[in-house]
Order: C-alpha cells, then sequence, then structure tokens
C-alpha cells in the first residue's frame, strides 16, 4: 500500500488501525490491543462507545460547523456549563479550542493579554519545572522544560525559566518527611521569582501530575497550596495544566480538585474529547476575563476550529457517561486494584524504582539500580524496547525514556480506559512485566 502521510516516525510502515472495541484497538490483520495508554491519556472511555457515537451523529445531523465569529451553539454553551458547574472555585470562563497545545498558547497570551490591560505590561516572564511538557507549539514548547525538546528550537518565544517538578522519588532526602519536602520544592518558586524581578513574571505553569515527561508524578500533598499562596503573594497567575491529568483520569473531574487549590487557569484536552473529537479548552477566573472585556474588549486570539458544534457534542456526551455511569468512583476503585496489581508484581522488581500514580493514571520508573536509583544508560533505549515488545504482545502503553541530563530512569505510564475489567487489569501487568523482562534480557 503506497503511504504518503508522514507523522512523528519515519522509520517504517505503522499497522493500519481499523476498529476499536471498548479497551481494544484491531488493525487490519485482525490483531487486538488493549488500549492500556489510551494513546496518551486519551480514550478515557474506550473506542467506539455508543452514547457518544450517537450524540455525534444527532449533532451532525442538526449542525456541525458555525464560525464562532458570528455565532454560539447550544451544545458548546451547554459543555461550557458544565465545565464551569464542576470546576474549582472562582472559574468562570471557557474558551474552548482543538487541542492541549492550543489551549496552553491561549492561556500563555490571555495572561499576557491580561497584565498589558490591567497596566502591568513588564509582567511576562514564566515560571514552569523541570521535565515538564505544555506542548509543542512554539509558547506551550517554551514553557515546558524538556531539554531534548527545547534544544533545537531555541531560542525561544515565551522567556521561561525552570524549577524543582516536585519528583519525591528522586529529590526528597533521607529523613526529609514528605511535607518538608514539598515545601522545599514550592519554595523555589519563590526564590526564583525573587531572582528574576517580580514585577517581571506573568505565571506560573504546573500540572499536578505530571505525565507524559516523569510517568504520573502527583505533587505532594501541600505542595500546590503553597504554590498558590506564593503566586499570591507576588501577583502572579497559576495555571495548572491538567491536559493529561485531567478529565476524570485521576479520580476527579479536576485533578486539583483532590489537592484543595483553585488556579486562575486551567488547560484540559485530550480525555475531553476521548478521542471521539479534537478538542481542549482554557477555563479561567471571571477576573481574567473581566479585564479584558472591560479593558480593550477583544481576546487577540482564536482558532477557526474553536468552539466547534462536533467536537463540543462529543465532550457532553463524554460528561453524560462519565457522570452517568459514575465512573470516577471507577476510576479511584480500579486506580488502586491496578495499583496494588503493579506492586504485587514489580515491588521486589531488582530493575523498578519507583510505582506511582493517582487514579486510573500511574507510573513504573525503571533504575538500573534500586539502592542508588541509578537510572539505565540512556543508549540502551529500555523504554523504547518495552513499547515494542509490548505492542507486538498486543499492549499499547506509554514508555519515556530519562531526560537527556540522565537524572530519571525509563519510565511507563498507564492510562487505561475508564471502563477497565479486573481481569483486564491482570492482563495489562502480565503483558507489561512479559515486556520489560524480555527488554532487559
Ligand atoms: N500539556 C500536557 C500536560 C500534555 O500532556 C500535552 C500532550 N501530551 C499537551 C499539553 C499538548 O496537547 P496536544 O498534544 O493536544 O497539543
Amino acid at each position: 500500500m503506497p503511504n504518503h502521510i508522514f507523522g512523528r516516525s519515519t522509520k517504517g510502515q505503522l499497522p493500519t488501525a481499523v476498529a476499536g472495541d471498548g479497551c481494544y484497538l484491531i488493525d487490519s490483520s485482525g490483531k487486538r490491543y488493549f488500549d492500556g495508554s489510551g494513546g496518551a491519556a486519551v480514550s478515557c472511555l474506550g473506542h467506539s462507545n455508543a452514547h457518544v457515537r450517537a450524540a455525534l451523529h444527532d449533532q451532525l445531523d442538526q449542525l456541525a460547523f458555525a464560525h464562532t465569529g458570528f455565532f454560539t451553539s447550544d451544545a458548546a454553551e451547554k459543555l461550557a456549563d458544565r465545565l464551569v458547574a464542576a470546576a474549582p472555585e472562582g472559574i468562570d470562563r471557557v474558551y474552548l479550542v482543538s487541542g492541549g497545545s492550543e489551549a496552553v498558547e491561549a492561556a500563555l497570551k490571555l495572561a499576557r493579554q491580561y497584565f498589558m490591560e490591567i497596566g502591568q505590561p513588564e509582567r511576562h516572564r514564566v515560571i514552569a519545572r523541570r521535565q515538564s511538557y505544555h506542548g509543542n507549539t512554539l509558547g506551550a514548547l517554551a514553557a515546558g522544560g524538556n531539554e531534548w525538546r527545547r534544544a533545537q528550537f531555541a531560542p525561544l518565544l515565551v522567556e521561561t525559566s525552570h524549577i524543582s517538578p516536585c519528583y519525591e522519588y528522586r529529590e526528597r532526602r533521607d529523613g526529609e518527611s514528605l511535607e518538608d519536602y514539598g515545601l522545599r520544592s514550592a519554595n523555589e518558586l519563590e526564590a526564583e521569582i525573587l531572582r528574576l524581578g517580580p514585577e517581571s513574571v506573568m505565571a506560573f505553569v504546573a500540572e499536578p501530575v505530571v505525565g507524559a515527561t516523569a510517568g504520573a508524578v502527583p505533587a505532594v500533598a501541600g505542595y500546590l497550596k503553597r504554590i498558590r499562596d506564593i503566586c499570591d503573594q507576588y501577583g502572579i497567575l497559576l495555571l495548572l495544566d491538567e491536559v493529561m491529568c485531567g478529565m476524570g483520569r485521576t479520580g476527579h473531574l479536576f485533578a486539583c480538585l483532590e489537592d484543595g487549590v483553585a488556579p486562575d487557569m486551567i488547560t484540559i484536552a485530550k480525555g475531553l474529547g476521548a478521542g471521539y473529537q479534537p478538542i481542549g479548552a482554557l477555563l479561567v477566573q471571571g477576573k481574567i476575563y473581566d479585564a479584558v472585556a472591560s479593558g480593550s474588549g477583544f481576546f487577540q486570539h482564536g482558532h477557526t476550529y474553536m468552539g466547534h458544534a462536533m467536537a463540543a457534542a462529543a465532550a457532553n456526551a463524554v460528561l453524560d457517561e462519565i457522570e452517568g455511569n459514575n465512573l470516577l468512583s471507577r476510576v479511584r476503585e480500579q486506580g488502586d486494584k491496578l495499583d496494588a496489581a503493579l506492586r504485587a508484581e514489580f515491588g521486589q522488581h531488582p530493575h523498578v524504582g519507583d510505582i506511582r500514580g493517582r487514579g486510573l493514571f500511574r507510573g513504573v520508573e525503571l533504575v538500573e539500580d534500586r539502592e542508588t536509583k541509578k537510572p539505565f544508560d540512556p543508549a540502551r533505549k529500555l523504554h523504547a524496547k518495552i513499547k515494542a515488545n509490548a505492542f507486538e504482545a498486543g499492549l499499547i502503553c506509554y514508555p519515556m525514556g530519562g531526560t537527556i541530563d540522565g537524572v530519571n530512569g525509563d519510565h511507563i505510564l498507564l492510562a487505561p480506559p475508564f471502563i477497565i475489567e479486573d481481569a483486564q487489569i491482570d492482563e495489562v501487568v502480565t503483558k507489561l512485566s512479559g515486556a520489560i523482562t524480555g527488554a532487559l534480557a
């Protein structure tokens, strides 16, 4: 078959996916793959969900697209109402886009415009964290702290500096309590603000549970509260990027609800459309919207497909399923079972250093030496071998290598559909175990 499409990998032809069936994807040879990572934490309802399909057919029969420069739609308005009702305190405006990078990009531009509108034009810097990913467009890439992604595109458009990722497995000192570590990690923000000059900083960006770049590393208790206080003290906006960890993945519709923190802005995507439509959203506190509305009256941003009725209809149907089937409590239950199964399988494994996460968002970090936590040599590309072995065995998981500086080890992220059954948890762990054993051999 001719193959004119190019994606990330230029190394050869990928299998052709032809169907989805619950937690499984099926290729053109009939092989079934358990979708243990939803691609990248996208397919929270699994594939071919009947309710979402019916909702999309209905929406298509009514209206597919009307440009947001002229119209709103019932589907988009309904979605915004539902997101605001479920969001942390103070969030009351929604900006609908088509994915995660667009949402982060919009957040950075809105933060900049907000400070222009309120007469603090010198605030332009962003502080984020090492080992973070916030998207691939130039602004979002600048926010991310993943050196190998940034390096070839430097100098980047948004001036960003990076602090501790709040990664207790690697950074907590012997004898230091979790709480003390959380505060020490958060206090790096204050030191960085003072170093840069508070009047020049506009936003701090972080994922409550770090996904792709670290493998489901949750903020330790108290960390985000201290971050919130520091942002308030210096008049800096707190942007929580929940593109991967949001929309129920951790067992709460917004991950930060578990941390008891209300950010100024939240970005969501992936699970919002659950793979049925491309959609993302930026949610903001009223004070930010009001400053624009009562100032220039126009947010200097926009995309053709924002607020797309089909995308909004898909997201509404996803929310129907989450609410109607009590999926948040199911995520917590099945997440605990997945955690227990991972610990039973890998708890004593000589090369598994850490097992972590929240809900159905779990990570396993591999190390050469459990005592010293020394990562494997990145040149071994252990993560890539695990991914290939798992795929061969019919399991899709999301492995990533250590960072370029070799600080952290190869890790595997699991983000299965919320509908995962007990027997499928065993299937995932067994296949993953075989893939790791094969890669280490
Ligand atoms: N932020 C985070 C935390 C992400 O994990 C991602 C995607 N992996 C993005 C932003 C970018 O989202 P998208 O790929 O939809 O542009």
